[in-house]
């Protein structure tokens, strides 16, 4: 086979999303307006929600959502330690002190037994990371944030935050899924399942608006939306108010800031890319569905262990292609994927666990006490899944995975 140049996961880009970019640049709005609203609310719709925030990235909308809950200052958050380093800095961001958690053994998803054992009167959050694209087992999840019930302190008084704390009164669960926008688990859609999600926009996610991310969330009792999505709109944009009557009043320019906050709002040029990605999703998704069919074939026969992204009661978004090496350590993964990229097929590694991070190193972590996160990290190699991948490139990155592998099998 000729050599092939096989990129790890380049944007997919039509005619469609240039034009409608193109039209919004003409239109005279470039900024949040008409096409973030429609985006919103084509999103919600998607993802059988009430509503969905869109905002510059994933990493502000986790933030925003652990702020719109209150959390902060003496407060604690338990994330995996095997996942991207936003789903961990978010909830520092707020002040919050976070508690990694080791994975299940051979398994991407953290040790939901271990959980209730971190769970103290301080526990406010559980992030749950969908990775790859594959819904967590938020079932367990909401078991054991329901049998500690007793341990946890929501806040006092009447803020937003205090009052869906307290309507929960029990551990929030907030979805990282990043990855997951489209998949679904027991009939339910990413998005309406944790308590607040967030979605990834990045240019390297499934579905993509350049950089972006939105956020959404399960209704709350006696929290009306309304509200909720209100405070998205000031966090997001400098808490900057203008009442009701001065909206209506003619020459009106006077507005109120009404918190010092952040500015992380989605742009209508954005959302112009986004729309008209999600016209295609669905046919993208399948394209990825196809991919992920070939290398499962692959890697079954090989005695290659994979992700599996789809069974009796889920389906992911086909977001990465996780492959583990049987009987391999760092060493030999990391020049597997250097003869892979010499030979054209560029692959890459998620994750490489947050203890092992300098930045976590300084507060204290250390990869010792996370042996089944390690253990998951040392012998992966992620595999280019995208839909600009024609067969016959899929068909060379097997060749070549079959080779170059197979050599370490023996
Ligand atoms: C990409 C990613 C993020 C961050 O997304 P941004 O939109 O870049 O902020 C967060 N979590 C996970 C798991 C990701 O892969």
């Amino acid at each position: 086979m000729e050599k092939r140049v096989i990129p790890f996961s380049p944007p997919d880009i039509s005619e469609l999303e240039i034009n409608e970019v193109a039209e919004a640049l003409r239109s005279g709005w470039i900024t949040t307006g008409p096409r973030v609203k429609s985006l919103e609310k084509r999103l919600a719709e998607y993802c059988h929600t009430s509503k969905v925030v869109c905002l510059n990235s994933a990493t502000a909308a986790e933030e925003l959502n652990f702020r719109i809950c209150g959390i902060g200052e003496g407060d604690e958050v338990i994330v995996p330690a095997y996942t991207y380093t936003a789903s961990a800095s978010a909830a520092i961001h707020c002040g919050a002190k976070v508690v990694f958690l080791d994975s299940q053994k051979d398994c991407v998803e953290m040790d939901y037994e271990a959980i209730a054992e971190k769970i103290n009167e301080k526990t406010k959050a559980i992030v749950a990371v969908d990775l790859g694209g594959i819904i967590c087992d938020y079932e367990k999840l909401y078991e054991v944030v329901e049998k500690k019930r007793a341990l946890f302190r929501a806040k006092e008084g009447n803020s937003l935050g205090a009052r869906i704390q307290q309507a929960l009164n029990r551990v929030l669960i907030f979805s990282d899924a990043a990855h997951a926008l489209g998949a679904s688990r027991n009939g339910k859609m990413a998005g309406s399942i944790a308590d607040f999600t967030d979605f990834s926009f990045h240019a390297v996610k499934n579905f993509t608006t350049a950089e972006g991310g939105a956020s959404t969330w399960r209704n709350i009792p006696s929290v009306s939306n309304e509200e909720i999505y209100h405070q998205f709109q000031l966090y997001s944009l400098h808490g900057q108010s203008k009442d009701a009557l001065a909206k209506t009043q003619v020459g009106a320019w006077e507005y109120d800031i009404i918190g010092p906050w952040y500015k992380c709002n989605m742009t209508d040029i954005m959302a112009a890319i986004g729309l008209r990605q999600l016209d295609r999703y669905d046919g993208m998704w399948k394209r990825r569905g196809e991919i992920v069919g070939k290398y499962d074939a692959m890697c079954d026969e090989m005695g290659v262990k994979h992700l599996v992204h789809s069974g009796e009661n889920f389906q992911s978004s086909n977001h990465l292609y996780l492959s583990r090496v049987p009987g391999i350590g760092d060493r030999e993964r990391r020049e597997i994927i250097v003869k892979l990229a010499e030979r054209g097929v560029n692959c890459n590694v998620h994750y490489k666990p947050l203890p092992m991070m300098t930045a976590y190193k300084e507060l204290g972590w250390d990869i010792k006490d996370f042996p089944n996160a390690y253990g998951y990290y040392e012998n992966l190699i992620t595999l280019p899944l995208h839909t600009l991948l024609s067969d016959d490139d899929v068909d060379y990155v097997i060749e070549n995975y079959r080779e170059v592998v197979g050599e370490y099998l023996k």
